[in-house]
């Protein structure tokens, strides 16, 4: 029996690096320095209850690093949250801000909560103590949180308040992702999935796949798998949506799912089982569907060793952290599967949040189009600076992202000074 595979994201973070850094032959170090966060705190949170108790929960804030600029990265609220976890969505956060080259650093927060089974006001006072408790270390200048798993424009509304209220000024760049009437950017909503489906058009502009009627599935349907859904046709300009899925099961059609129905009945049913016209399948059959694109849009770890070789999608393009372990990489790559990488994938959410900080810096806001047209040219700059390197040197493209993202931070800690 071949050993266990390895599924700790921070374990998988630090081998993905230690194979770019070897392939860069980076000093040893810097290879070391990139390694670790450079800070992390942890926290005890309590809270008072609807019912009168007081629960007390652990949460985490980790600086990766900052030596392109003040760190940026989301919280997630997820009972399964681990300060690995975080971690590697801080190491990550780090490569995605230098691959898509925006002047930030890295980082992440995560609370073990489960906020489907709290009420709205025992959401705002969590995160009200969060922000207390992290106040010192973020800030425009310092760390610059925003929403990921199950935290929402709402929730980063109580946060700037809490902060503002801490520091009496307005300070709306303390985080992003907020709603629009409260220093928020147009087009921040759909930014993760939109960045995502760029990089497919140009992606299948290299593959030479001709997208009339491409057939598509979506992994997890929350913020990005329902953009992604209605996006994939928009952008594209076709598209068939075959089968979608959540935590509690998928959907399947293979003549096509209306998007936009599909995101209506998630919205009421808070489930996408029973949409009409549809064949029950699992999370797992979705993944090995013959389509031309899979956008993995949950969690970590849901291609491995143990599923890739039956992965038949021509592109899988990660609006997830972290789905694919480094074993299932090689086995993609072997097969000819054409994998966008999570960091430059789902880059397309910090992009727009840097534009959000920019707008709070300048007080002054821009026009939706503006956005989509610079975020376009972002990502698609960010893709074909992967594709070309995944060419030249004969990388799978998670290792050419790698090599693009580790280099420019490396570059910067050097001119620091630091190595
Ligand atoms: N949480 C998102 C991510 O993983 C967005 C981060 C941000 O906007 O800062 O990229």
């Amino acid at each position: 029996m071949a050993n266990k595979e390895e599924l700790n994201p921070f374990k998988i973070a630090q081998s993905q690096l230690d194979e770019c850094a070897e392939k860069l032959g980076l000093d040893e170090a810097t290879h070391e320095l990139l390694r670790w966060p450079m800070r992390e705190v942890v926290v005890s949170l309590p809270v008072k209850m609807d019912d009168g108790t007081t629960k007390v929960f652990k949460a985490f804030r980790v600086q990766y690093n900052g030596a392109r600029g003040p760190t940026k990265g989301g919280i997630r609220w997820h009972p399964d949250e681990t300060v690995d976890t975080v971690r590697a969505l801080s190491a990550w956060m780090t490569w995605k801000t230098a691959v898509v080259d925006i002047p930030l650093g890295g980082s992440k927060g995560g609370i073990i909560c489960n906020p489907k089974e709290m009420s709205d006001g025992e959401k705002e006072r969590l995160a009200r103590a969060y922000m207390r408790a992290i106040a010192g270390i973020v800030g425009v200048t310092q760390d610059v949180p925003a929403p990921d798993v199950y935290t929402t424009p709402q929730i980063m509304a109580w946060m700037m308040d809490e902060y503002e209220a801490i520091r009496r000024e307005h300070h709306p760049g303390v985080i992003t992702g907020k709603p629009l009437s409260v220093g928020g950017s147009q087009g921040r909503h759909d930014a993760t999935a939109r960045g995502g489906v760029y990089c497919v058009r140009e992606a299948a502009k290299r593959l030479n796949i001709n997208v009339s009627n491409a057939s598509y599935a979506i992994q997890g349907f929350g913020n990005a798998g329902q953009y992604a859904a209605t996006l994939t046709k928009e952008i594209l300009g076709t598209g068939r949506l075959v089968a979608v899925s959540d935590s509690r099961g998928g959907v399947y059609n293979p003549d096509g799912i209306e998007p936009l129905d599909m995101v209506k009945w998630k919205l009421q049913n808070r489930r996408v089982a029973g949409f009409p016209g549809t064949k029950e399948i699992t999370n797992a059959e979705l993944l090995e569907l013959d389509v031309d694109i899979l956008y993995p849009a949950a969690l970590e770890n849901v291609i491995t060793r143990d599923n890739a070789e039956n992965i038949k999608a021509r592109i899988v393009c990660e609006l997830a952290n972290g789905p694919t372990t480094p074993e299932a990489d090689e086995i993609l790559h072997k097969n000819g599967v054409h994998i966008i990488p999570d960091f430059l994938a789902n880059a397309g959410g910090v992009t727009v949040s840097y534009f959000e900080q920019v707008q709070n810096t300048y007080n002054y806001y821009w026009p939706i189009e503006e956005v989509y047209e610079k975020l376009d040219q972002k990502m698609s700059t960010a893709y074909n600076s992967v594709y070309e390197m995944h060419k030249k040197q004969n990388v799978h493209m998670r290792l050419a992202a790698y090599m693009i993202a580790v280099s420019r931070v490396a570059e910067a800690c050097k001119l620091r000074g630091w190595v």
